[in-house]
């Protein structure tokens, strides 16, 4: 008799390379469940922009999978405990996610499941080295990027090939017992999500879309054009990585038939870069909160709300700082040389807790990723694994001048400055007068002054820094 499987939809949003679908469908008819639990979730919730993101992915993944997606919201356990005496399951399936949260439920999930003798088989669908077989020979985590990469996951296994896409998929036969989509309200009440999401096609289609343009017109000047944000070198693969709409592995060997490179290499390595956030993640459950290093639990931030905001909404008077953040606001996402600008301006320079700058990108990233944000917020704050050296600090200016030197990125988000000359759109302040008249532009009224004098707070955060004692 054929067996029926519950395929609880995580992290997973697709159906090519997903080994827990995979299996599920060999072994009997299918259930596909989605469950939003933000209960569980906690302070983990997901935030606006990536409730945008999700919406508009569910779709996509029902519509693949011939309208039968069976959507919930609540507590996920009790909802699978219901389910499985509903349809008679026999096993639930699904592929396994990372968070500190998720894991702690989960395991609840299987044992409560166990208990009921209903089989249970999770899978790796989202990383290419699961946090417990990276290990140094010592047995404790990697804290250094390049040793985690190369001997703890290159010189030990090459990544699996991907999975083909189920050719048929067996559906119980059901009444849909789920809510809709619409149900869920995952889009905010004003629409300030359709200008962001215009920039997107979330789902499965759009994310092998996305990752063929990439092969086609960014893989070939990677390591170098992906410094520069007017360009089109970087992949934009982030949101359907997070989301499993393509899996990591898909990536990886999307890279196999193309001219094997410095490109190629340094691609994989940013893959890397994810495994080593998540892998960080996990050895410490609290990465998203405190310091991985704790001599910086004594650092002198001077918490300060209209910085904030003025950082939140750009307008710090530092126009690449400015430009980045309303790259974030208008697509929920910002180029990552320019995330590490604005993440550096905001720690460094204005002295505010690194954390209230990964809040904000929680909030309003449509790629925004427990590991990968807390690893890159603690890089950029100089108190993570293999850190930046704190008092490397980015000057805004000079950062801008190299890598939008034409200003075109620049000029795209911050159309105030768009007649300002090269020679001054970084630094419009020390623009002579009639510079800024001749381009239409009064500080403080058509732009503001900047909130920080820059070498100034250069020396109060180094002083900050060295009032830590001891540091190097
Ligand atoms: P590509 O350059 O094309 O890279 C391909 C993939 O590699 C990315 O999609 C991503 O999955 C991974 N990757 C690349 N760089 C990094 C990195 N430094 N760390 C970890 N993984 C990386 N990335 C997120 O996915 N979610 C976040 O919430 C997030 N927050 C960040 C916050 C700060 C302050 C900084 C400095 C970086 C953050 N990043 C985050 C990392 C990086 O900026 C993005 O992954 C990258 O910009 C996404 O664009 P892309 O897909 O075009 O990248």
């Amino acid at each position: 008799m054929s067996k029926t499987i519950i395929h609880w939809f995580r992290q997973d949003l697709r159906l090519q390379d997903n080994p827990a679908l995979y299996a599920a469908v060999q072994q009997g008819k299918v259930l596909p469940v989605y469950i939003l639990d933000d209960e569980s979730a906690g302070i983990y919730q997901m935030g606006a922009a990536s409730r945008c993101w999700l919406h508009h992915s569910l779709k996509a993944l029902n519509a693949s999978l011939a309208n039968k997606l069976q959507i919930y919201s609540g507590h996920a356990e009790a909802i699978l405990l219901e389910l499985v005496k509903t349809y008679s399951a026999n096993a639930v399936h699904w592929n396994r996610c990372y968070e500190p949260w998720r894991i702690q439920r989960d395991s609840h999930i299987k044992h409560s499941l166990s208990a009921q003798g209903i089989a249970v088989h999770s899978f790796n669908g989202s990383l290419l080295w699961e946090p417990w077989d990276v290990l140094k020979p010592d047995g404790t985590p990697y804290r250094m990027f390049t040793p985690f990469y190369r001997k703890g996951c290159l010189n030990t296994r090459f990544p699996r090939t991907p999975l083909a896409q189920p050719e048929t998929i067996d559906f119980v036969v059901n009444e849909n017992t789920g809510q809709s989509i619409e149900s869920l309200m995952l889009l905010p009440k004003i629409p300030w999500d359709q200008p962001l999401m215009a920039t997107w096609q979330s789902g499965e289609q759009g994310a092998r879309q996305t990752l063929q343009q990439f092969l086609d017109s960014g893989l070939n000047d990677y390591k170098v054009g992906r410094n520069f944000p007017a360009q089109h070198f970087v992949s934009r693969l982030s949101p359907y990585l997070h989301f499993g709409e393509l899996s990591p592995y898909q990536a990886w060997h999307a890279l196999e038939f193309r001219q094997q490179d410095d490109n190629s290499e340094h691609f994989r390595s940013e893959l890397g870069w994810r495994e080593f956030s998540y892998n960080l993640l996990y050895h410490h459950p609290d990465l998203a909160e405190k310091n991985l290093q704790s001599k910086f639990d004594a650092f002198p931030w001077q918490e300060n709300t209209t910085h904030l905001i003025a950082w939140q909404q750009g307008q710090t008077g530092i126009p690449i700082v400015d430009a980045g953040m309303r790259e974030l606001w208008q697509t929920g996402y910002m180029h990552n040389r320019v995330r590490m600008i604005v993440g550096s301006f905001l720690v460094k320079n204005l002295l505010q807790p690194w954390q209230a700058g990964e809040r904000w990108f929680w909030d309003s990233l449509v790629d925004a990723d427990l590991a990968n944000n807390s690893a890159s917020w603690q890089w950029v704050a100089g108190c993570g694994a293999d850190a930046a050296p704190y008092f490397r600090i980015f000057n805004p200016v000079l950062q801008g001048q190299k890598f939008d030197a034409q200003g075109q990125y620049t000029r795209q988000y911050v159309p105030e400055l768009i007649k300002l000359p090269d020679k001054y759109l970084f630094n419009p302040w020390e623009a002579p007068d009639r510079i800024l008249q001749a381009a239409g532009i009064l500080l403080g009224r058509d732009y503001p002054a900047p909130i920080v004098e820059l070498k100034q707070s250069r020396l109060r955060a180094l002083a900050a820094f060295k009032s830590l004692g001891n540091m190097h």
